[in-house]
């Protein structure tokens, strides 16, 4: 790539500028913004920017390159009135700076040089030119030795403690605190100390020809694009695709000059809060890194105002100047000499999720921009889920607490004293104390410690386990597959693995379900911002805007109605299993499974129907209206809802008059090697229709008692785990016979009848066809719309779509069973090898959290296509996992599909990535 570019050098300042803040991609972001602040005529030391593609060089300048670079420093000097390498008196010395940036921010991963161009000769020729005046020599030294300790580190790889051990000797020889009470003579020890660490450690002199410096210097900070960190960095933020770090010269100019001198940082606006006043940081008589690194204390800002009010209103122009000009926030460095302001970098600046949510709403108040604009680019999802859940306050303060890192499995942040099992988690609860449970991994059975405790920790499992999926639909914090923790629940302990670290029962630790980390002790939180006028009046210009409906996976009223509240247009998925957990339930579940003969199942079946009724109903009447309300048929192999424990089993065994052998024969005799794969799903509901029948029945008695009430109601009866058309046409007969059963058996008799009519008299029996169709208007004739439609969650269904639509008249694509399937990974126990391939780049990140685009997405397209063409109007969203993540969002938007179901917490998130991808569309054309 780099042989084919014939302009690697691009000069800002003066006034103008070669490139524009367009140009990121080659110029960086630093470089790209110089150039568009020094075209708008604001205060930038004249520069120039080497193309990105040169860090594909390592650092190799080519005589081209060179050529352009001497012919910039030309311009450069112009600019400034003064020349690089000067040791005269006549002309006044150019200084530089080498920095780096790319075109996607990564703060301090990689290198910066500073005061290029200084020497022996040049340092004692300024001195003897000032003639004994003290601040210019402190000065002069000040930026000498600056230069030899960041050239040592960044082109020489010497130990900065070295350097950083001088310092603070001659510091403690001299009886002063801060560097800048250091004198010329201390200065002048630290700098001839620095040459001799510089001379040892690398075995040659520090280079006096400053051409040499600057080369070296460019060469250097192009090849920190490849040091350890900043791969890392990229890797972490998942920052591909990027041509390298841009190299940006530029004129040093002096914030260690003298008093009237200074660097600063700001934003335009408060990153924390939002709030529209400056907000930033700056130290008087300091230069560049001072402020970043730390080693001295900054002043607030406000300071600068008392001191140097002109000065300060300038800069406050400028900055939002900017602001306006990049409409958004600017965060911003800059530089006093002398009393004259330099601007030396912008940038749009970080923010949480509420200042976020504030800025957005209040810019679009101000009439700098119009709402799709505030949606397309002021708030991210990431954002939005900062701010509907609690956060860690300081997460880089919290870090040196940090025992573990797993899946961020359900967003937010929660601490709690471990407990290690379900009973545990709900005992301590009761006992008034804020709990985590922490378990290997979860099971249908800890929903009650699940539902008691603050967050989920488990060392299995990953974004579809268990854990992740029931803890996001309650909006609970949880880390996933934390794989070095070495669970023991009877111990009550958990061991970190490599490390001393135990964890005991009633510890305390905290979690952050937004980034997978788990943390010792009761990390400091920040509250969330849900409910404030702000993100409502947001999350209303985000649901006017998106294409694709985004509907709620929920269980329960409860969720239904927060779902609703938060803009789901009804609910995607309702697991009618988990509402077999409950305790009043699960006994009739497992007396049902356990039945040796029709009539026991039937005594069972009879027991959980008003049970399962009395849910529907309380969803249908929470969504009103909002949405369709979609019912899956029980999905899960039937052990599941076993007792798996030898109390349990003799508990269940005394309630059902047989022996505690018989139920462990039994349990013993329904294990399968693969569960997942087994019998579950439709094939559940074809080998015991009862079971289709109760649930089918439950689900109209529900919506047409609630119709009766006046409650809209559309009810989507899905079916799981479909590959086979004759699998749900099964099914959909068992459903359209309950339908016909509660919407009056006369439809029955209407839709042979007809059937009878239309094949002229005789009596033909009625098809699935006519029965559905007579069915649906009997439910109308009550207000009831029901429909019948499957999951597509095996791959033979995206290959079958096409015949599936002859009976579905509905698609709900189980991204997550989809995933498993297509990958042939098991979503539980893909965990520990997914982690290894993404670090070995063999796959680009968890395809159970982020859809994988060309296969499983290739076959939902293909399942899309298929069933289009034989049903066109059939609704076709997912309701896996993948519905809440934005990136998958944003790839079934392009594929055209109708919605996006998730759990209710991350309906907001949702609806923002489905906003912003309805706007990228329209802005492609
Ligand atoms: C799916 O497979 O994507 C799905 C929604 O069903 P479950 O996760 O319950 O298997
Ligand atoms: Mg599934």
């Amino acid at each position: 790539m780099a042989a084919s570019i014939d302009k690697w050098v691009y000069r800002f300042g003066n006034g103008s500028a070669d490139g524009c803040a367009k140009d990121k991609a080659f110029l960086g972001g630093k470089g790209a913004n110089l150039a568009e602040m020094a075209k708008l005529g604001l205060p930038v030391p004249p520069g120039f920017t080497v193309r990105a593609e040169a860090s594909e060089l390592k650092g190799k300048l080519t005589d081209a390159m060179r050529k352009e670079i001497e012919e910039a420093i030309a311009h450069v000097e112009k600019g400034m009135g003064r020349k690089f390498g000067a040791t005269s008196k006549e002309a006044s010395a150019l200084l530089l700076s080498v920095r780096s940036g790319a075109a996607i921010s990564m703060p301090g991963m990689m290198d910066t040089v500073l005061n290029l161009g200084l020497n022996d000769a040049l340092v004692d020729q300024i001195i003897s030119d000032a003639e004994g005046d003290e601040g210019t020599a402190r000065w002069v030294l000040d930026n000498y030795r600056r230069l030899l300790q960041m050239f040592g580190d960044v082109v020489r790889n010497v130990d900065m403690a070295l350097f950083e051990a001088e310092l603070s000797r001659v510091k403690e020889v001299a009886g002063v605190h801060s560097d800048v009470e250091l004198k010329s003579e201390h200065l002048r020890e630290v700098v001839e100390a620095y040459k001799g660490i510089y001379g040892r450690e690398t075995g040659s002199p520090f280079p006096q020809d400053p051409w040499e410096q600057l080369y070296e210097a460019v060469a250097a900070v192009f090849a920190s694009w490849n040091n350890s960190r900043a791969v890392r960095y990229r890797q972490i933020n998942e920052i591909t695709g990027l041509l390298g770090t841009a190299v940006n010269v530029m004129a040093m100019v002096y914030g260690n000059r003298d008093d009237d001198s200074g660097t600063g940082v700001l934003f335009t606006r408060n990153p924390s809060t939002g709030e529209d006043m400056l907000f930033g940081e700056y130290l008087f008589n300091a230069q560049g890194e001072d402020v970043v690194s730390g080693s001295r204390s900054p002043r607030p800002i406000a300071e600068l105002e008392a001191r140097s009010p002109e000065l300060y209103a300038e800069l406050l122009a400028t900055v939002k100047r900017l602001e306006k000009h990049f409409l958004d926030v600017q965060d911003c460095e800059f530089t006093i000499e002398s009393g004259r302001l330099f601007m030396l970098q912008t940038r749009n600046g970080k923010r949480t999720g509420p200042a976020a949510v504030r800025i957005a709403t209040d810019m679009v108040r101000e009439g700098l921009v119009t709402k799709e604009d505030a949606v397309a680019r002021l708030v991210t999802p990431q954002h939005l889920d900062q701010a509907l859940h609690a956060r860690l306050k300081d997460p880089a303060a919290s870090e040196a607490s940090l025992i573990a890192s797993g899946t961020a499995a359900s967003p937010g942040a929660a601490s709690g004293r471990a407990a290690f099992t379900a009973g545990e988690a709900e005992a301590m609860t009761e006992k008034g104390m804020a709990v985590l449970l922490v378990r290997e991994e979860t099971s249908p059975e800890d929903i009650g410690g699940m539902h008691a405790a603050k967050g989920v920790l488990t060392a299995r499992g990953g974004m579809t386990s268990h854990a992740a999926v029931v803890a996001r639909s309650w909006g609970k914090p949880c880390v996933a597959g934390a794989g070095s923790l070495r669970v023991d629940a009877s111990a009550g302990t958990a061991v970190v693995h490599g490390t001393s670290t135990v964890l005991r029962r009633g510890d305390w630790i905290t979690i952050d379900g937004s980034t997978g980390k788990v943390y010792l002790g009761q990390q400091p939180m920040a509250a969330p911002e849900a409910g404030s006028g702000e993100l409502g009046e947001f999350l209303s210009w985000v649901h006017a805007i998106r294409r694709m409906k985004v509907k709620a996976n929920a269980d329960t009223p409860e969720d239904a109605a927060r779902a609703v509240a938060f803009g789901a247009q009804g609910v995607g998925l309702v697991r009618t299993e988990h509402m077999f957990f409950a305790p009043d339930r699960i006994t009739p579940m497992r007396r049902m499974i356990l039945a040796s003969d029709d009539a026991q199942r039937r005594a069972a079946l009879d027991d959980l129907e008003p049970l399962q009724a009395a849910d529907f109903e309380g969803i249908f009447r929470a969504v009103n209206g909002a949405g369709p309300v979609t019912v899956r048929l029980l999905d899960p192999p039937l052990h599941e809802f076993l007792p798996q424990t030898r109390e349990q089993q003799a508990t269940l065994a005394r309630s059902m008059g047989i022996s505690a052998e018989e139920i462990r024969g039994t349990v013993e005799s329904m294990r399968e090697a693969n569960p997942m794969t087994g019998h579950r799903g439709c094939r559940l509901g074809i080998t015991r229709p009862a079971i289709t029948k109760m649930q089918a029945r439950a689900i109209f008695s529900a919506a047409k008692r609630a119709a009766a009430d006046g409650v809209p109601v559309e009810a989507d009866v899905m079916v799981p785990l479909v590959g086979i058309r004759s699998e749900l046409d099964n099914q959909a007969r068992l459903i359209d016979g309950e339908a016909l059963a509660v919407f009056g058996p006369a439809a029955a008799d209407a839709a042979a009848a007809s059937s009878g009519a239309a094949a002229g008299g005789d009596s033909e029996p009625a098809t699935d066809k006519d029965i559905h169709a007579a069915a649906k208007a009997a439910a109308k004739a009550h207000g009831v719309v029901y429909r019948v439609g499957t999951m597509i969650e095996v791959p033979r269904a995206c290959l079958a779509a096409g015949s599936l639509a002859e009976t579905a008249e509905f698609f709900s694509v189980g991204s997550n069973d989809l995933t498993q399937l297509c990958f042939g990974y098991s979503r539980d126990d893909a965990g520990p090898f997914i982690g290894e391939y993404i670090a070995k780049g063999i796959l680009p990140s968890d395809p159970f959290v982020h859809v994988d685009e060309d296969g499983v997405a290739a076959l939902i397209e293909m399942a899309c296509k298929r069933g289009k063409a034989v049903r066109p109007d059939i609704p076709v969203g997912v309701c896996g996992e993948h519905g809440g993540d934005p990136f998958s969002v944003h790839v079934f938007d392009r594929l055209g599909l109708d919605s996006v179901s998730c759990s209710p917490f991350r309906v907001p998130v949702a609806s923002l990535a489905a906003a912003q991808a309805t706007l990228l569309a329209a802005k492609r054309g």
